[in-house]
């Protein structure tokens, strides 16, 4: 089943006289399940990608269909009533509150979804369960190595069941240990809890724990390979 479909997707910034055309015609589709991780040199277009998929921003022209919704005409306010029912973030820089432990800090989107104060709690403990962080759900952020922040965040992520978790370079704030066991997270909760995972990242060893590579340069896609070899071009 297809999750994400676009087509001939375009984004143009505009600041005055000043034009840039951030994506070119692209077309793609992830399916339910997969693990796709987006490459490219800065600049590329892969932040702008990251915020269409993510119902952030709109697309200049083209078609976006999310889970069966066309999303990229809808109102603002009904863009994040989806991007709330169907994506959980994960950044760079983890972007936990500071003054929160962790399981306010995951409970924070079942706030949004006006859940009541008990299931909450319930809710946030079994995320931080299933990252292996549940004994440190009273600590506050600062009290928490990297990685373990990036897991309080992941929990936050997948804490209203998501389809689809997108991260932003989840491990460039992480040495390289670190990152493989937030990568090792990724692969187990897009094996056993079916979660559909779109990543950017700089990292070629960080890429290829995706089952798919989108290449992006200037704007366009330059490849895009399976691990098994197989292209989807
Ligand atoms: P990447 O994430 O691959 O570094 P971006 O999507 O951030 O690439 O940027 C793609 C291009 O669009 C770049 O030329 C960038 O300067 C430009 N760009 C991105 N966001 C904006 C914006 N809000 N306003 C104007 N130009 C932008
Ligand atoms: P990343 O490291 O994720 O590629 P960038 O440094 O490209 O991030 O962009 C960070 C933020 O700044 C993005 O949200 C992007 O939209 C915005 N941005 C990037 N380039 C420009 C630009 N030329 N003008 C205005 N905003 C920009």
């Amino acid at each position: 089943m297809e999750i994400i479909k676009m087509e001939n997707i375009s984004k143009l910034y505009k600041s005055g006289q000043i034009q840039v055309e951030a994506l070119k015609d692209i077309s793609f589709t992830i399916l339910e399940k997969e693990f796709v991780s987006i490459m490219g040199p800065s600049g590329s277009g892969k932040s702008t990608l990251l915020n269409l998929v993510g119902c952030l921003d709109h697309s200049t022209s083209g078609t976006y269909e999310l889970s069966g919704t066309m999303v990229d005409r809808l109102s603002d306010s009904k863009m994040s009533d989806i991007r709330n029912m169907f994506i959980g973030f994960v950044f760079q820089n983890f972007h936990l509150l500071p003054r929160m432990n962790a399981i306010k800090n995951v409970e924070i989107p079942l706030i949004y979804r006006g859940m009541n104060t008990k299931m909450r709690k319930e809710l946030a403990e079994n995320a931080l369960e299933l990252v292996g962080l549940k004994e440190r759900m009273h600590h506050l952020p600062s009290q928490l190595s990297g990685g373990q922040q990036q897991r309080v965040a992941i929990a936050r992520a997948i804490v209203g069941n998501p389809a689809i978790i997108l991260a932003d370079e989840p491990t460039g704030a992480l040495d390289t240990k670190t990152g493989d066991m937030i990568m090792e997270l990724f692969v187990e909760l897009n094996e056993k809890k079916s979660m559909t995972i779109v990543q950017v990242t700089h990292e070629e060893e960080i890429a290829e724990y995706g089952s798919r590579i989108i290449r992006l340069v200037d704007g366009e896609i330059v490849s895009d390979v399976s691990s098994g070899g197989k292209s989807n071009v």
